[in-house]
């Protein structure tokens, strides 16, 4: 088997594009095939290097490789259409001896009335095939005129039947359609034609692609007759949808691989999650393995239906996977999510008196030596609530900087009666303490509880909020210890200091 990923580099990788490249990807090595990229360049105008480099990145990014296309090479290239324009013109040419192509020298504007009156009469829109027979006088005349030809493929007038790996039989009447533009105005092919070309020279036998190109097919599968070529199969998946029914776009939020990869979803959960749109097994898991979905997936269990993007549930699935990671391997992850915010504990500084934040230290320009051990016990303490990377610097902050914010409700329990009081006293007792560990803290304050008539709650909470500025998170006696010592007695110092 041999199948292609054939994306158009005018964007970055979109979420239903990505699914394109998958679904072709799990079926070319469960098949043990051949998996190929192809950029489809020749929209000159909105074709971007930027871009396909981008969608290169990305793709790298989620887990997919590819065993020929750009760059990597192999034996069917090159693997842009922008660089393959000799060949579609020769393909062309071999169409027009043939008598299956001619020029046609109708200018936009004539076009452009007669679909008008077409519609004024209740018709859609199409080439009404008129230069097809002009005369080469004629041919001569408009030359002379300056037009420049396009030149349009022949279709023969019949029904046009595909059996869709996913859709099942689809028919299509072509007497329907009009002579279609194979080569433009300038030479360059039009889309239809370089992706019928380019999969019968690099030898495609199976077309998975989305659903919005199915009216395409029948124009391809015309041409992979007029160029006596094997026609593959053709597998065209639902498109991804938003939760609302519509199209999936800006306003469903994050729509490209790269805005996923920004806001600290996982490749493995990406992967996973698109994996499932559209496509499932009968019983109906939900978390696979790269090597599980390989394993199971088919067109077969493909749904006919749209498939709808909840990034709810990716957001869920990547909790999942986050959680699944060593502590050490989430720290990397984690660490330009912290050099953004300005967020990152230097190794050597005196623990509790300054951490990064360059712009209030005014001393500390040097690179950061990142105290990956502190960050690891962190994470280890914070893991479980992490759904994406780009949560982990508000969820962590107050580890790392001195600053602590406190929201109203925290003010609130520090300004109850007594609560000074408490924290003065347990700062003291914490003074004594050695080692800081999560068994002596525990055990020396709920015994200083106990010995001063109070209840856990009235003590544990303001402790809290005092070295946290929060009302929850990871267990107080496991958050002091990994917050040490200094932090903690100065933290409490400040808060029993200040008014
Ligand atoms: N270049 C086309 C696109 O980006 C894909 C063409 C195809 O898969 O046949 O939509």
């Amino acid at each position: 088997m041999r199948l292609r990923f054939a994306p158009s580099p005018t964007g970055y990788l979109h979420i239903g594009n990505a699914r394109t490249a998958l679904f072709n990807y799990l079926l070319a090595r469960k098949h043990r095939g051949k998996f190929i990229l192809r950029i489809e360049d020749t929209d000159v105008l909105r074709s971007k290097k930027e871009f396909e480099k981008g969608i290169i990145e990305d793709l790298h990014w989620l887990g997919i490789d590819w065993d020929e296309g750009p760059e990597k090479g192999g034996d069917f290239g090159p693997y842009r259409q922008s660089e393959r324009l000799k060949i579609y013109d020769a393909f062309a040419k071999r169409l027009l001896k043939e008598n299956k192509a001619y020029h046609c020298y109708c200018t936009k504007e004539e076009l452009e009335q007669r679909n008008k009156e077409l519609l004024a009469r209740g018709e859609s829109p199409r080439y009404d095939n008129r230069c097809r027979n002009i005369s080469d006088s004629q041919k001569e005349r408009y030359l002379k005129e300056g037009r420049k030809p396009v030149i349009r493929f022949k279709i023969p007038e019949r029904i046009i039947e595909i059996n869709d790996l996913i859709r099942g039989r689809v028919s299509f009447d072509t007497g329907l359609m009009g002579d279609f533009i194979i080569i433009k105005s300038d030479g360059t092919p039009a889309f239809n034609f370089a992706v019928v070309v380019d999969d019968i020279l690099m030898e495609i036998t199976t077309v998975i692609r989305g659903e919005d190109h199915l009216s395409n097919t029948p124009r391809h599968i015309m041409l992979f007759e007029a160029l006596k070529a094997k026609i593959p199969e053709f597998a065209h998946m639902a498109m991804t949808l938003g939760p609302d029914g519509s199209r999936l776009s800006k306003r469903h939020g994050a729509t490209s691989v790269r805005e996923h990869r920004k806001i600290g979803i996982l490749p493995e959960a990406l992967f996973n999650y698109l994996a499932l749109l559209g496509w499932g097994t009968k019983e109906s898991q939900e978390l696979f393995t790269k090597e599980e979905l390989v394993k199971e997936f088919s067109l077969e269990r493909c749904k006919e239906g749209a498939a709808i993007f909840d990034s709810a549930k990716l957001t869920w699935m990547n909790g999942l996977y986050i959680r699944k990671k060593e502590p050490e391997e989430l720290v990397e992850l984690i660490l330009p999510y912290l050099k953004e915010k300005n967020l990152m504990h230097l190794r050597g500084e005196p623990v509790g008196v300054r951490f990064i934040k360059p712009e209030t230290t005014g001393v500390i320009n040097v690179a950061p030596t990142i105290d990956k051990n502190y960050l690891t016990k962190i994470i280890v303490l914070e893991r479980e609530r992490i759904k994406k990377l780009s949560e982990v610097p508000d969820l962590i902050e107050y580890f790392l900087t001195e600053e602590i914010k406190f929201n109203v409700k925290a003010l609130e329990i520090l300004k109850k009666p007594g609560v000074k009081e408490i924290l003065t006293s347990l700062r003291q007792e914490l003074t004594k303490l050695i080692p800081f560990s999560q068994e002596n803290l525990e055990k020396i304050i709920r015994d200083w509880t106990k010995r001063n008539n109070l209840k856990t709650k009235d003590v544990f909470h303001p402790l809290r909020v005092a070295i946290t500025g929060r009302t929850i998170g990871p267990g107080l006696f496991e958050l002091m210890e990994v917050l040490g010592k200094e932090r903690v007695i100065k933290r409490l110092k400040f808060i029993v200091n200040s008014s």
